[in-house]
């Protein structure tokens, strides 16, 4: 029998990025001659034999055992990520949320310290407050834009630094670079959040940090199908150091097997899988991993024009006497200007919030006159989303609370999707006029 032609192989001719996004990982399936990746929709493998079955539960070999732990459809989204980020390796997880938790655990003993952004996504403050008293950890939470912040926050128990690539609401763009060698004096990894930057516009790694978190639950996808999460890492950061006993030290389980020692540069993802995924069990369905990996074919076009209808919105929002400020980083002017010129060349991202004058009220009546975005709470979807926090995910803080977490009343965040722009701008001017409106009635109805 011929053999079947090869699949190219990405990594080791050094194709571009587009290119990766549609080939890395992925290959023809050598049994069927299946083009595109199948959906092992299988939770566990028959073994060739005892031997190769004691080989992969001793880690000695790395293969097929039960869906929990690997899985192909899911390995091959994992390389396709690896290879975008200029990762080692990657490991997927069943949502952002759960791809963070097990990054916590498998670097994090009580007692420990994080050093974190006070502008990540508000389900990670959430979380890191709630994780934290329930492991015993500590948590600081800084001024992301002010290194001397991260630098004084250290303490001698500081065992990670997590910030992110875009913030919001503000559109805080982290000096990765910065961070990471203030981390890095402290002998701690810098963990980023790449979400709303996908690997398109930013790659962490490529700036010093070591670890990158996405929730594929966003652009990734792109399709606002599926929850899911991924963990990379780039394979350079020292944990024998002496500081991460739990990763370094030998592991009972795997007969006194220690990671970094036996798998050189795999040695932390090597952890995370057979130890903390085995354990947390919150792993990527195949399904899922199948829908992500085809919406990573499309990122770069995608990215290309949700980054150029993002500026064009913003541009069209700042012209406008109901809007009081914008805050998408890439507008000029922008404090995060030179940020962006370093980190984000090809554009600052498609999720940005902006204030209308007339606080709550207002934000209401304007989410309520608009059709084509959908008023929901997510992002990164193809199709434009917006909400309105003060009357929605932050309805029960006070202004002053609001205050706090960077919301004024009035404050409405979007992300742009990929229609046409025009299109776009025709809904927000709608809803803008239903805005104008409410203001001009309220002038009436005030007694002179
Ligand atoms: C959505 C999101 C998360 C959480 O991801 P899930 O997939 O919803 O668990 C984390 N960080 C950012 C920036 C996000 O947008």
């Amino acid at each position: 029998m011929k053999r079947r032609q090869e699949a190219p192989s990405a990594e080791t001719r050094g194709f571009g990025f587009a290119t990766r996004a549609v080939h890395g990982g992925a290959r023809p399936e050598p049994y069927t001659g299946a083009r595109a990746t199948p959906i092992f929709q299988t939770t566990s493998f028959v073994f060739e034999d005892p031997e190769a079955a004691a080989a992969y539960f001793n880690l000695q070999e790395y293969g097929n055992t039960y869906s929990r732990i690997v899985n192909p459809t899911v390995a091959a989204f994992e390389e396709r990520i690896a290879s975008l980020e200029g990762a080692v390796g990657a490991v997927a997880f069943a949502s952002g949320l759960a791809a963070q938790a097990a990054t916590f655990f498998t670097i994090l003993k009580p007692g420990d310290h994080v050093i974190a952004s006070r502008a990540l996504y508000g389900g990670t403050l959430t979380q890191l407050r709630h994780l934290s008293r329930k492991l015993s950890f500590a948590v600081s939470f800084v001024d992301p834009d002010d290194p001397d912040a991260w630098d004084q926050a250290c303490r001698k128990e500081t065992r990670l630094f997590f910030g992110e690539t875009i913030g919001n609401p503000g559109g805080n763009v982290l000096d990765i670079e910065t961070v990471a060698e203030i981390a890095h004096r402290r002998q701690a990894p810098l963990l980023v959040d790449s979400t709303f930057a996908t690997p398109w516009l930013c790659r962490p790694l490529e700036w010093g940090a070591d670890i990158v978190v996405h929730s594929t639950t966003k652009f990734l996808g792109g399709h606002g199908t599926s929850i899911g999460g991924v963990v990379v890492e780039s394979g350079r950061f020292p944990w024998g150091n002496g500081k991460f006993p739990g990763i370094s030290d030998p592991s009972p389980a795997y007969h006194g097997l220690a990671f970094p020692a036996t798998f050189g540069e795999y040695g932390f993802l090597m952890k995370l899988r057979a130890e903390t995924l085995r354990d947390l069990g919150a792993c990527m369905s195949p399904f899922n991993a199948f829908l992500f990996s085809l919406g990573v074919e499309t990122l770069p076009l995608r990215m290309e024009r949700h980054t150029a209808n993002a500026v064009a919105v913003a541009e069209f929002l700042a012209a406008r006497p109901e809007v009081a400020s914008v805050a998408h980083p890439g507008l000029p002017g922008s404090r995060y200007a030179p940020l962006v010129e370093k980190y984000l060349p090809r554009g600052a991202g498609a999720v940005f919030s902006f204030d209308l004058r007339g606080g709550r009220a207002a934000g209401a009546r304007f989410i309520e006159a608009l059709n084509l975005f959908s008023h929901l709470a997510n992002v990164g979807d193809a199709k434009s989303l917006v909400i309105h926090p003060a009357s929605t995910t932050h309805r029960q803080l006070t202004e002053a609370e609001l205050a706090g977490a960077g919301i004024s009343p009035g404050t409405i965040r979007l992300s742009v999707g990929i229609e046409d722009p025009q299109d776009l701008i025709w809904d927000l001017t709608r809803g803008l006029e239903a805005v104008g409106s409410e203001v001009e009635e309220e002038a009436s109805a005030c007694p002179m």
